[in-house]
Protein backbone atom coordinates (compact mmCIF):
# COMPACT_ATOMS: atom_id res chain seq x y z
CA UNK A 1 0.00 0.00 0.00
CA UNK A 2 1.42 3.47 -1.17
CA UNK A 3 0.27 6.57 0.88
CA UNK A 4 1.39 9.74 -0.24
CA UNK A 5 0.69 12.68 2.16
CA UNK A 6 -0.09 16.23 0.61
CA UNK A 7 -0.82 18.45 3.32
CA UNK A 8 0.30 17.65 6.86
CA UNK A 9 -1.08 21.25 8.44
CA UNK A 10 -3.61 21.90 11.09
CA UNK A 11 -6.16 24.22 9.86
CA UNK A 12 -4.55 27.17 10.04
CA UNK A 13 -1.29 25.86 8.07
CA UNK A 14 2.45 26.19 9.29
CA UNK A 15 3.38 28.82 8.62
CA UNK A 16 0.32 30.30 8.98
CA UNK A 17 0.54 33.09 6.14
CA UNK A 18 -1.42 35.96 8.65
CA UNK A 19 0.80 34.51 11.71
CA UNK A 20 4.25 36.68 12.52
CA UNK A 21 5.16 34.24 15.39
CA UNK A 22 8.74 33.43 15.60
CA UNK A 23 7.77 29.65 14.33
CA UNK A 24 5.94 30.87 11.37
CA UNK A 25 8.53 33.27 10.52
CA UNK A 26 11.21 30.41 10.70
CA UNK A 27 9.61 28.16 9.21
CA UNK A 28 9.23 30.65 5.93
CA UNK A 29 13.15 31.54 6.49
CA UNK A 30 13.75 27.80 6.69
CA UNK A 31 11.35 26.28 3.65
CA UNK A 32 11.61 22.45 3.11
CA UNK A 33 10.00 20.19 5.59
CA UNK A 34 8.77 23.33 7.43
CA UNK A 35 6.50 24.36 4.74
CA UNK A 36 3.06 22.51 5.90
CA UNK A 37 -0.51 22.95 3.86
CA UNK A 38 -3.83 21.74 4.55
CA UNK A 39 -4.04 17.97 5.06
CA UNK A 40 -5.04 15.12 2.77
CA UNK A 41 -3.45 11.90 1.99
CA UNK A 42 -3.73 9.56 -1.34
CA UNK A 43 -3.46 5.61 -1.03
CA UNK A 44 -2.37 4.05 -3.97
CA UNK A 45 -3.08 6.81 -6.23
CA UNK A 46 -6.74 6.14 -6.69
CA UNK A 47 -8.67 6.56 -2.81
CA UNK A 48 -8.05 10.22 -1.29
CA UNK A 49 -8.59 11.45 2.19
CA UNK A 50 -10.18 14.94 2.75
CA UNK A 51 -10.37 17.53 0.16
CA UNK A 52 -8.63 20.40 1.23
CA UNK A 53 -8.50 23.94 0.20
CA UNK A 54 -4.91 23.67 -0.77
CA UNK A 55 -5.82 20.34 -2.72
CA UNK A 56 -5.36 22.01 -6.42
CA UNK A 57 -1.61 23.27 -5.41
CA UNK A 58 -0.92 20.02 -3.91
CA UNK A 59 -2.27 18.09 -6.87
CA UNK A 60 0.77 20.70 -9.26
CA UNK A 61 3.34 20.35 -6.75
CA UNK A 62 3.70 16.67 -6.59
CA UNK A 63 2.22 15.93 -10.63
CA UNK A 64 -0.99 14.03 -9.58
CA UNK A 65 -3.75 13.41 -11.65
CA UNK A 66 -6.98 14.26 -9.72
CA UNK A 67 -8.89 12.63 -12.24
CA UNK A 68 -7.59 9.06 -11.60
CA UNK A 69 -9.24 9.76 -8.45
CA UNK A 70 -11.76 7.07 -8.05
CA UNK A 71 -12.82 7.26 -4.03
CA UNK A 72 -12.63 10.26 -1.77
CA UNK A 73 -13.26 9.47 2.24
CA UNK A 74 -14.03 12.60 3.99
CA UNK A 75 -13.08 12.82 7.66
CA UNK A 76 -15.44 15.70 8.42
CA UNK A 77 -16.74 18.90 7.22
CA UNK A 78 -13.49 21.79 8.99
CA UNK A 79 -12.78 23.73 6.52
CA UNK A 80 -9.21 22.57 6.40
CA UNK A 81 -10.38 19.24 5.43
CA UNK A 82 -13.59 19.88 2.74
CA UNK A 83 -13.80 22.38 0.33
CA UNK A 84 -16.73 20.66 -1.73
CA UNK A 85 -17.14 23.71 -4.04
CA UNK A 86 -13.84 22.84 -5.40
CA UNK A 87 -15.17 19.33 -7.24
CA UNK A 88 -17.12 21.23 -9.42
CA UNK A 89 -14.23 21.81 -11.17
CA UNK A 90 -14.92 18.12 -11.63
CA UNK A 91 -17.87 18.23 -13.52
CA UNK A 92 -18.86 17.78 -17.23
CA UNK A 93 -17.98 20.39 -19.65
CA UNK A 94 -15.51 21.68 -17.22
CA UNK A 95 -13.23 17.84 -16.72
CA UNK A 96 -12.84 16.15 -20.23
CA UNK A 97 -12.08 12.52 -20.73
CA UNK A 98 -12.67 11.37 -17.33
CA UNK A 99 -13.69 7.44 -17.00
CA UNK A 100 -15.52 7.21 -13.88
CA UNK A 101 -17.75 9.10 -11.06
CA UNK A 102 -15.76 10.14 -8.02
CA UNK A 103 -17.29 8.25 -5.24
CA UNK A 104 -17.70 10.71 -1.93
CA UNK A 105 -18.08 8.63 1.51
CA UNK A 106 -18.70 10.85 4.71
CA UNK A 107 -21.31 11.57 7.04
CA UNK A 108 -24.29 13.29 7.23
CA UNK A 109 -22.78 16.33 7.10
CA UNK A 110 -20.38 15.58 4.88
CA UNK A 111 -23.92 14.38 2.76
CA UNK A 112 -25.21 17.70 2.98
CA UNK A 113 -21.84 20.52 1.94
CA UNK A 114 -21.55 18.18 -1.45
CA UNK A 115 -25.52 17.81 -1.86
CA UNK A 116 -25.29 21.77 -1.96
CA UNK A 117 -22.45 22.79 -3.79
CA UNK A 118 -22.17 19.59 -6.58
CA UNK A 119 -25.62 17.50 -5.70
CA UNK A 120 -26.97 19.02 -9.14
CA UNK A 121 -23.90 17.14 -10.81
CA UNK A 122 -24.50 13.82 -9.29
CA UNK A 123 -24.86 10.64 -11.96
CA UNK A 124 -21.69 11.00 -14.20
CA UNK A 125 -19.24 12.28 -12.43
CA UNK A 126 -20.63 12.29 -8.84
CA UNK A 127 -21.70 9.38 -6.64
CA UNK A 128 -22.80 10.09 -2.67
CA UNK A 129 -22.53 7.52 -0.02
CA UNK A 130 -23.51 7.89 3.92
CA UNK A 131 -21.26 5.97 6.20
CA UNK A 132 -22.07 5.28 9.56
CA UNK A 133 -19.45 4.52 12.25
CA UNK A 134 -18.59 1.06 12.81
CA UNK A 135 -20.12 -0.18 9.29
CA UNK A 136 -17.64 -1.75 7.10
CA UNK A 137 -18.16 -0.98 3.44
CA UNK A 138 -16.37 -2.29 -0.16
CA UNK A 139 -14.71 0.34 -1.66
CA UNK A 140 -12.92 -0.63 -5.05
CA UNK A 141 -10.67 -3.65 -3.95
CA UNK A 142 -10.98 -2.70 -0.07
CA UNK A 143 -12.88 -3.06 2.83
CA UNK A 144 -13.16 0.36 4.97
CA UNK A 145 -14.75 0.72 8.53
CA UNK A 146 -15.37 4.42 9.66
CA UNK A 147 -14.57 4.79 13.65
CA UNK A 148 -15.70 7.42 15.71
CA UNK A 149 -12.81 10.12 16.55
CA UNK A 150 -12.88 12.92 19.37
CA UNK A 151 -12.96 15.77 17.92
CA UNK A 152 -15.92 18.23 17.27
CA UNK A 153 -18.65 17.77 19.94
CA UNK A 154 -21.16 19.03 16.92
CA UNK A 155 -20.58 16.69 14.08
CA UNK A 156 -19.70 12.99 13.78
CA UNK A 157 -15.84 12.96 13.05
CA UNK A 158 -15.08 10.10 11.44
CA UNK A 159 -11.70 8.24 11.30
CA UNK A 160 -10.98 5.35 9.02
CA UNK A 161 -9.58 1.81 9.14
CA UNK A 162 -8.76 0.68 5.14
CA UNK A 163 -7.92 -3.07 4.41
CA UNK A 164 -6.56 -3.55 1.51
CA UNK A 165 -4.22 -6.33 -0.05
CA UNK A 166 -3.25 -7.54 2.89
CA UNK A 167 -2.13 -4.62 4.78
CA UNK A 168 -4.43 -2.51 7.12
CA UNK A 169 -4.38 1.10 7.90
CA UNK A 170 -5.46 3.74 10.20
CA UNK A 171 -6.24 7.26 9.66
CA UNK A 172 -6.45 8.30 13.21
CA UNK A 173 -7.50 12.09 12.43
CA UNK A 174 -8.61 14.19 13.53
CA UNK A 175 -9.15 13.29 16.93
CA UNK A 176 -8.22 13.54 20.48
CA UNK A 177 -7.66 10.33 22.71
CA UNK A 178 -10.52 7.91 20.74
CA UNK A 179 -13.44 7.11 22.49
CA UNK A 180 -13.76 4.00 24.06
CA UNK A 181 -16.02 2.12 21.06
CA UNK A 182 -13.23 2.93 18.53
CA UNK A 183 -10.46 1.13 21.15
CA UNK A 184 -12.59 -1.54 21.87
CA UNK A 185 -13.09 -1.90 17.84
CA UNK A 186 -9.40 -1.48 17.47
CA UNK A 187 -8.50 -4.00 20.04
CA UNK A 188 -6.29 -7.00 18.28
CA UNK A 189 -6.83 -5.86 14.64
CA UNK A 190 -2.75 -5.39 13.92
CA UNK A 191 -3.16 -2.69 11.88
CA UNK A 192 -0.01 -2.46 9.74
CA UNK A 193 0.48 1.77 10.02
CA UNK A 194 -1.72 4.38 12.08
CA UNK A 195 -1.54 7.42 11.43
CA UNK A 196 -1.79 10.08 14.25
CA UNK A 197 -2.99 14.29 14.80
CA UNK A 198 -0.42 15.54 16.47
CA UNK A 199 -1.95 18.98 16.05
CA UNK A 200 0.10 20.13 19.62
CA UNK A 201 3.79 19.93 21.31
CA UNK A 202 3.90 19.13 24.49
CA UNK A 203 0.87 19.81 26.57
CA UNK A 204 0.88 17.66 29.76
CA UNK A 205 -1.90 16.11 28.58
CA UNK A 206 -1.69 12.24 28.42
CA UNK A 207 -5.14 11.52 26.87
CA UNK A 208 -5.72 15.22 25.30
CA UNK A 209 -9.59 15.87 23.82
CA UNK A 210 -10.25 17.01 20.31
CA UNK A 211 -6.43 16.94 19.08
CA UNK A 212 -3.87 15.03 19.81
CA UNK A 213 -0.08 16.40 21.66
CA UNK A 214 2.87 14.52 22.27
CA UNK A 215 2.11 13.03 25.49
CA UNK A 216 -1.15 11.49 23.79
CA UNK A 217 0.77 10.20 20.36
CA UNK A 218 3.03 8.76 22.93
CA UNK A 219 0.39 7.10 25.18
CA UNK A 220 -1.64 5.55 22.37
CA UNK A 221 1.35 3.98 21.46
CA UNK A 222 1.57 2.37 24.82
CA UNK A 223 -2.21 1.53 23.91
CA UNK A 224 -1.39 -0.20 20.51
CA UNK A 225 0.84 -2.33 22.33
CA UNK A 226 -1.11 -3.06 25.15
CA UNK A 227 -4.44 -4.02 22.83
CA UNK A 228 -2.40 -5.80 20.07
CA UNK A 229 -3.87 -2.77 17.73
CA UNK A 230 -0.81 -2.39 15.66
CA UNK A 231 1.73 -4.75 14.51
CA UNK A 232 5.00 -5.63 15.92
CA UNK A 233 7.00 -4.05 12.94
CA UNK A 234 3.96 -1.32 12.19
CA UNK A 235 4.44 2.32 11.55
CA UNK A 236 2.67 5.21 13.50
CA UNK A 237 3.20 8.55 11.20
CA UNK A 238 2.32 11.90 13.08
CA UNK A 239 0.73 14.31 11.06
CA UNK A 240 -1.48 17.93 10.79
CA UNK A 241 1.20 20.05 12.99
CA UNK A 242 -0.07 23.41 14.23
CA UNK A 243 2.40 26.65 14.14
CA UNK A 244 1.37 27.00 18.00
CA UNK A 245 2.89 23.95 18.37
CA UNK A 246 6.25 26.28 18.51
CA UNK A 247 8.27 23.15 17.17
CA UNK A 248 9.31 23.14 13.61
CA UNK A 249 10.05 19.46 11.68
CA UNK A 250 13.84 18.32 12.99
CA UNK A 251 12.17 19.35 16.33
CA UNK A 252 9.19 16.90 15.99
CA UNK A 253 12.15 14.47 14.63
CA UNK A 254 14.16 14.57 17.57
CA UNK A 255 11.30 13.76 19.54
CA UNK A 256 9.78 10.76 18.30
CA UNK A 257 13.02 9.18 16.94
CA UNK A 258 13.74 7.35 20.13
CA UNK A 259 10.27 6.58 20.10
CA UNK A 260 10.05 5.35 16.06
CA UNK A 261 7.79 7.22 15.24
CA UNK A 262 7.66 8.88 11.78
CA UNK A 263 6.81 12.30 11.31
CA UNK A 264 5.28 13.32 7.99
CA UNK A 265 5.99 16.04 5.34
CA UNK A 266 4.19 17.68 2.67
CA UNK A 267 5.27 15.29 -0.23
CA UNK A 268 6.28 12.16 1.79
CA UNK A 269 5.46 8.28 0.33
CA UNK A 270 5.43 5.64 2.37
CA UNK A 271 4.99 1.90 1.50
CA UNK A 272 3.36 -0.53 3.74
ZN1 LIG B 1 -7.93 19.51 10.81
ZN1 LIG C 1 2.63 31.53 13.81
ZN1 LIG D 1 -11.05 19.34 12.34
Amino acid sequence: MKIHFLGTAAAEGFPNAFCRCEHCLKARKLGGKNIRTRSSAIIDDVIKFDYSPDSYMQALRDDIDLGAIEHLLVTHTHSDHFNAYDLECRRTGIAHELQHPLHIYGNDAVMYHTRVAIGRFAGERFAFHLLRPYETITVGDARVTPLLADHDSMETCLLYVIEKEGKKLLYGHDSGWFPEATWAWLKGKQVDCAILDCTHGYTGKSRDRNHMCIETVLEAQREFRKENILKEEGHIIVTHFSHNSKLLHDEFEDIFKPAGIVVAHDGLIVHI
